[in-house]
């Protein structure tokens, strides 16, 4: 479960008072944004570079492990775009063809091409990630016709289905380009509407919500996660993603994405050899011999051996894992982040995890719901290396792993917070944002001096206790997701964001040493998400839409606008023509976040559908109109991205004579576009090595 990035101009200071401060000159010339992009009502959409400082001080081992992951890492991320959406990767083949081929294009066309090339990059599909509202091609079909005819006859590759010519298929895909209003949502929430049927992701075909429901409840859903569910000649089948164990003697066939998966395990191979303990070595194994049977046995087995392994510095995560792509919360999409750990940091943050036993007894939930023997969590203060597929371009800040209810309360789970990927939003979000937004200059100030440390305690205590969390009723006999299809993942990072609002107040984090002033970090805190979710959230929300659809922004607005209609806490003042939400009283605020926090408790513990419909649609789903004209209006003049896409660090293997890798080396693009091909471009070539291996 991850945190989304709430606003990176809103991160002031993350991390200020436990930052090295830069000794190198070129340090401080560093360049982080690199361009703004935006297109009708997407964006402005922020690149930025990510630097992975501290990689040179791993050891060779470490170093050489951490790049056969990355690899692997890459060579897996098409089966995330594949998901998005049925024709995405035909696309991405077409506009890289268009992008590299600009010769005879005029310039205004070329720079349509260019800037729904980036777009489509960032969101590894036509589909924007916070709107889940799909952004076309600007210009003709005829004229982007003209285009590719042009860029064929220089030289570009277009791979053609046997038995269809080139205008054949760029008239197939005419309307996935250039028609907005054809399939128009990516992830369908809207209530009342069918969520699969409407939904234009590409992880059912052919079928809707009623009909999955009725053969999942059948007992024929087997593997929910890693799987694509098609309707075949009028029956539902469950197509795996798998390489199967044919081309090693075995008797389970080749699945979806075979080839992909070939690769990506052909590179866990090779970082086995490097892996920092046995026990890191065996669960590559165990990763290895889940994408050979796609069986889910055999990740719940990588996944109990993953929280068990807390001693390596370079972690992972690999697999098909969030499901917020999926209205129905079932699906997985694929993902991976390769990270190495910040040692003094993570000591100082495990604390929190090491006391959840007395935040779990202290949970204004009903005793019923709390667990009496949390398991001790592991929390990491992590730099990332790379994030490919669901996890990047776009990042999170947070993210607690593993996400099977079962394993999490069995074994526990593994938190971690993304230091550079904070630190990189904090050096390109502007203050000018907090001082537009917070109703007085007392407000600010707190901020200057109490954000940074709340919004790491914030993120701490979401992901640490917060999704770690509470217990299920025993009359619930499903998880807690199937039992409440398109509300859960809201309801959840709601529970999460309110367990970090309820224990900032509490005098044991001045015991352990992590802060020194409660009140003062409580009140920046509390300041923040009433005035995120009341005012500057709703920058993300274009004209012309008038719901959410981000599960965090959801969750957001729910929480604040409950508190706001129920807590008698929180007020919607005018000031010198302009709206503001406050905190009038945080005692009650911290009341009132006591409340909602147990009622969401209970309605996650007891499957309670009808519940959880009522909150979310009441508070979490519509928006204000008139109030979201405002806050863009006030926010024209401001530097603001409504949401921003990461260039990766690349690594780089420095050889003797012999071949062997005597170093790894960062090297920082700065060029979405250059590293976007270039992981096309391996993808492409390895897949051809490993279709080799897989016809054996
Ligand atoms: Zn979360």
């Amino acid at each position: 479960m991850k945190k989304l990035i709430v606003l990176a101009v809103i991160f002031s200071q993350l991390f200020a008072q436990h930052k090295d401060k830069p000794k190198h000159s070129s340090l401080m010339e560093r360049k982080y944004t690199i361009e703004k992009l935006q297109m009708g009502d997407v964006g402005p959409v922020r690149i930025v570079q990510l630097y992975a400082d501290g990689f040179e001080k791993l050891s060779l081992k470490e170093k050489v492990f951490t790049y056969y992951l990355y690899q692997s890492a890459i060579a897996a991320r098409d089966i995330s775009i594949d998901q998005r959406h049925r024709d995405a990767l035909e696309i991405r083949e077409l506009m890289e063809a268009l992008y590299t081929h600009p010769k005879g294009i005029d310039k205004k066309s070329y720079e349509n091409i260019v800037l729904y090339t980036k777009l489509f990059w960032v969101n590894n599909s036509q589909y924007d990630n916070i709107t889940s509202r799909k952004f076309v091609m600007q210009g003709s079909f005829e004229e982007f016709v003209a285009n590719v005819n042009t860029a064929v006859k220089n030289g570009a590759k277009i791979s053609l289905n046997k038995g269809e010519t080139l205008t054949q298929k760029l008239e197939r895909l005419q309307r996935a380009i250039f028609d907005k209003t054809f399939e128009p949502v990516h992830t369908n929430k809207t209530p009342g509407e069918d969520m699969i049927a409407g939904s234009a992701n590409n992880l059912y075909d052919g079928t809707t919500f009623a009909e999955v429901e009725a053969w999942a409840k059948a007992g024929k859903e087997k593997n929910p996660l890693n799987s694509k569910v098609v309707k075949e000649n009028g029956q539902l089948v469950e197509k795996i993603y798998r390489t199967g164990n044919k081309h090693l003697g075995g008797t389970i066939p080749a699945g979806m994405y075979a080839e992909d998966l070939q690769v990506a395990i052909s590179y866990l191979e090779k970082a086995k050899a490097y892996a920092s303990t046995p026990l890191q070595a065996e669960n590559l194994g165990k990763l290895i011999k889940f994408y050979q049977t796609g069986d889910l046995n055999d990740w719940r087995d990588y996944n109990i051996g993953w929280v068990k392994e807390t001693e390596s510095q370079v972690d992972m995560i690999h697999g098909f894992i969030e499901v917020y792509l999926d209205a129905r919360g079932a699906k997985g999409q694929f993902e991976s982040v390769v990270n190495f750990a910040n040692p003094e940091l993570t000591e100082l943050f495990q604390k929190v995890g090491t006391n959840a036993q007395y935040f779990e007894d202290r949970m204004p939930w009903d005793a019923q719901y709390k667990k009496s023997d949390v398991k001790p969590l592991k929390y990491t203060v992590i730099n990332v290396v790379v994030e490919t597929g669901d996890a990047g371009p776009v990042s999170a800040i947070g993210i607690n792993l593993p996400n099977e209810q079962d394993v999490r309360e069995q074994y526990g789970s593994k938190s971690v917070t993304l230091y550079n990927i904070v630190d990189a939003y904090d050096k390109t979000g502007g203050k000018d944002i907090l001082k537009e937004f917070a109703f007085d200059a007392q407000e600010v100030e707190r901020a200057d001096k109490y954000a940074s440390l709340a919004d790491n305690m914030h993120t701490a205590l979401h992901e640490v206790l917060g999704h770690a969390s509470g217990k299920i009723s025993p009359n619930l006999k499903v998880d807690p997701q199937a039992a409440l299809p398109g509300y859960y993942s809201t309801l959840e990072e709601a529970r999460a964001d309110l367990v970090a609002l309820y224990h900032i107040w509490d005098p044991k984090l001045v015991e352990i040493g992590i802060i020194s002033n409660t009140m003062e970090t409580m009140k920046a805190m509390y300041d923040k998400e009433v005035r995120n979710a009341g005012l500057v959230q709703l920058q993300r929300v274009p004209k012309g839409h008038d719901q959410l659809e981000e599960d965090h922004m959801k969750n957001r607005q729910m929480n604040v606008h409950w508190l706001w209609k129920n807590a008698d806490c929180i007020e919607q003042v005018q000031k010198d023509g302009k709206t503001f939400f406050r905190v009038t009283d945080y005692e009650k605020m911290r009341v009132g976040v006591g409340k909602l926090l147990a009622e969401i408790q209970r309605i996650k513990s007891e499957g309670d559908l009808a519940a959880a419909k009522l909150l979310i649609d009441t508070y979490g789903f519509k928006i204000d109109t008139t109030l979201r004209d405002e806050v863009l209006q006030r926010m024209e003049k401001l530097d603001r991205a409504v949401y921003t896409g990461f260039v990766m660090p690349k690594l780089e293997p420095v050889k003797d004579k012999k071949g062997n890798i005597t170093d790894v080396k960062t090297a920082y693009p700065l060029d979405l576009a250059k590293q976007m091909l270039e992981y096309s471009a391996f993808t492409k070539r390895e897949k051809e090595k490993a279709k080799a291996i897989l016809s054996k």
